[in-house]
C-alpha cells in the first residue's frame, strides 16, 4: 500500500512520459475535433489562390491570437508562423500547413462549398481547395491549440509555419517553401527537425501511409532547343533537320531509365511532353523546342538522369550536325524521409493511431515543396486518409479535380498525428 502510493507521488512529480501524453492527446483531440471541423469549413469556403492568401492568411493569425500565441505575418508573401516555447527545457521542431487552394470549380453540393472567384494567369476563376490544404490549415490551428493548453508541459519549442504558394507562385514570383527558408523560417529559433503532412482522398479516413527515404519526386523540368538549317521538304540533303533530330533524341533519352538507372532502389521517370516545330509539309523547319519533365526518387540517381540527358541530347545533336541547348525550369528537391527520423518517429504514429492503421506506402512521383525544408533539416512527411468511412477509397475523386472531396472524420488523424509527433521529438532529443 505505501509502496504505491510512493509510486503515484513519484510519477506526479516527473514530467508526463509518453501513455501520458497520449491520453492527453486523445482527450484534447476530442475536445477540439469539432472546432477544427468548423475551421477547415471556414478555410474551404474562403479558398485563395497561391500567393494570394489574404483572408486565410488573417484568420490564421486571429486564430493563433486567440489561442495565446503571437502570430508572425506576412512571411515569403502570405505565410504566418508563430513560436510556441514550452515550459520545460528542450529542442526546436517545426509543423508545417501549406495553405493555397486551386484554379477549380466545385461540384460537390456542400453547405461549406467554395463560392470564391480568384485571378490567374489574369483571367478570373473560381477557386477551390482541390488539394485538401483547407484540412492541413485547420489541423494545425487544432495541434496549435492543443500544445498551448499543455505548454507548461512542453519539454521545447514548437513552430508552427503556415505555407502559402506550395501549389506554385504565379508566373514571375517567388513562393512556397522555398522562398520561407530563403526568409530564414528554419532559424532563430533555429528548428532541428520538421513534420508535414497530406490529406489523401482515395485513403480511408484514420489511415497513415509514410515510408522512410524518397516518398515524393525530385523534378527537374527542361526545355531542349534543337537547331537545324532550314530547307524544302523535297531535298533534305540541302538542309539540317532538327525534327529527325528530335525524334532520335526523344528514342535515345527512353534509354536513361531503362539501361543507366539502378530501377530495383527506386523508381524515375523522364518524359517529354509537348513539342513544337514546322508549320507544313514541305518545309523542313530551322528549328524546334520540347518540354519535358524528369521525376527521381534518389539524389545520386537524378545527378545520372541529368548527366545522361545532357551526353544524349548533344552528342545526339552533334551526329545530325544540328546544335541543341537545353534549359532547366521548375526545380523541386526529392522530398526525402530522413531514416534516422523515420526509425525514431514511425512507432509514435504507430501507437497514437493503432499499428493497423499505419502502412508502408510505395513512392509516389508527383513532387511537394515541403523537399525544401527537408533539404535544410531532417523531416517527415506523411500521407493521411481523406475518404468517407465505409466508400470505396479507388472510386474517390482524385485531388486537383472538381469533385474532390475529403471527410471531415479524417481531421482527429491529423490533429492526434501532429501533436504526438512534436512531443514525442522533443521529448526524446532533450
Ligand atoms: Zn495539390
Ligand atoms: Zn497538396
Amino acid at each position: 500500500m505505501k509502496k504505491t502510493v510512493y509510486i503515484v507521488a513519484m510519477i506526479s512529480s516527473l514530467s508526463l512520459v509518453a501513455q501520458d501524453f497520449d491520453s492527453l492527446i486523445n482527450l484534447k483531440a476530442l475536445k477540439y475535433e469539432a472546432n477544427v471541423i468548423e475551421l477547415r469549413h471556414w478555410f474551404h469556403q474562403n479558398a485563395e489562390l497561391s500567393n494570394r492568401e489574404y483572408k486565410t492568411a488573417k484568420k490564421i493569425a486571429n486564430v493563433l491570437t486567440e489561442i495565446g500565441l503571437i502570430p508572425q505575418t506576412e512571411v515569403a508573401k502570405t505565410g504566418v508562423v508563430a513560436v510556441l516555447k514550452g515550459g520545460k527545457p528542450g529542442p526546436v521542431v517545426a509543423l508545417r500547413a501549406d495553405i493555397d487552394g486551386l484554379p477549380v470549380e466545385e461540384r460537390a453540393d456542400l453547405p461549406w462549398k467554395s463560392k470564391m472567384i480568384g485571378k490567374y494567369n489574369g483571367e478570373e476563376v473560381p477557386v477551390m481547395h482541390a488539394c485538401g490544404h483547407d484540412t492541413h490549415t485547420a489541423i494545425l490551428l487544432g495541434v496549435a491549440k492543443i500544445l498551448y493548453e499543455i505548454r507548461e508541459e512542453v519539454p521545447g519549442t514548437i513552430k508552427f509555419i503556415f505555407q502559402p504558394a506550395e501549389e506554385g507562385a504565379p508566373a514571375g514570383e517567388e513562393g512556397g517553401a522555398e522562398l520561407m527558408v530563403k526568409e530564414g523560417v528554419l532559424k532563430n529559433p533555429d528548428v532541428e527537425a520538421i513534420f508535414g503532412l497530406h490529406i489523401w482522398s482515395q485513403i480511408k479516413a484514420g489511415e497513415v501511409f509514410v515510408r522512410p527515404k524518397g516518398i515524393m519526386a525530385a523534378v527537374n523540368e527542361f526545355r531542349i532547343d534543337i537547331e537545324g538549317v532550314q530547307t524544302h521538304g523535297s531535298t533534305p540533303w540541302t538542309g539540317i533537320d532538327p525534327i529527325v533530330t528530335a525524334s532520335q533524341i526523344i528514342n535515345n533519352i527512353q534509354t536513361i531509365v531503362s539501361r543507366n538507372l539502378p530501377l530495383t532502389e527506386a523508381a524515375a521517370v523522364v518524359t517529354i511532353g509537348s513539342i513544337h516545330g514546322g508549320v507544313r509539309s514541305n518545309i523542313i523547319p530551322e528549328k524546334l523546342y520540347m518540354l519535358g519533365t524528369i521525376r527521381t526518387l534518389e539524389e545520386s540517381m537524378k545527378e545520372t538522369v541529368l548527366k545522361r540527358l545532357e551526353r544524349i541530347v548533344h552528342k545526339t545533336a552533334e551526329a545530325n550536325n544540328a546544335k541543341a541547348k537545353i534549359t532547366y525550369q521548375v526545380s523541386y528537391p526529392i522530398t526525402y524521409n530522413d531514416p534516422v527520423l523515420y526509425e525514431q518517429m514511425l512507432p509514435s504514429l504507430k501507437r497514437i493511431n493503432g499499428d493497423n492503421n499505419v502502412h508502408l506506402m510505395t513512392a509516389i512521383t508527383g513532387a511537394e515543396d515541403f523537399s525544401f525544408f527537408q533539404k535544410e533539416i531532417p523531416g517527415m512527411y506523411f500521407f493521411i486518409g481523406g475518404a468517407k468511412k465505409g466508400t470505396d477509397p479507388n472510386k474517390a475523386a482524385p485531388h486537383h479535380t472538381p469533385d474532390f472531396y475529403v471527410d471531415d472524420s479524417a481531421m482527429i488523424t491529423g490533429i492526434k498525428s501532429m501533436s504526438t509527433l512534436a512531443l514525442d521529438y522533443l521529448k526524446d532529443n532533450k
